[in-house]
C-alpha cells in the first residue's frame, strides 16, 4: 500500500468564521455550514488522501482565518 502524505488534522474556529462559505465551495467533503446561523462544521477532522490538497487550499482561502491545520493525531 502507497502512502499518500502526511496525516492532516483540522480546527475550525466559528469565533472568527463569517460564514463566507468559501471553504464550503473548496471542498465539500470536508467543509459543511451549519444550518441555524451558517458557520463552518466540519463533515471530517481528518480527511483522506484525496481530500487533503482541496482542504489545504480551503484553509487558504478562508478570509477569516479560521481554519487552521493541526498537530498530526496519533497514527
Ligand atoms: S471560508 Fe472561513 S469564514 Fe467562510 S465559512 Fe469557511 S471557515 Fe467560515
Amino acid at each position: 500500500m502507497v502512502s499518500s502524505g502526511r496525516e492532516l488534522r483540522l480546527e475550525v474556529d466559528t469565533d472568527r468564521c463569517i460564514g463566507a462559505g468559501q471553504c464550503v465551495l473548496t471542498a465539500p467533503q470536508v467543509f459543511d455550514q451549519r444550518d441555524e446561523d451558517g458557520l463552518v462544521a466540519l463533515r471530517t477532522a481528518q480527511p483522506p488522501a484525496d481530500l487533503r490538497e482541496d482542504a489545504r487550499t480551503a484553509v487558504e482561502l478562508c478570509p477569516a482565518g479560521a481554519i487552521r491545520i493541526g498537530a498530526p493525531g496519533p497514527a
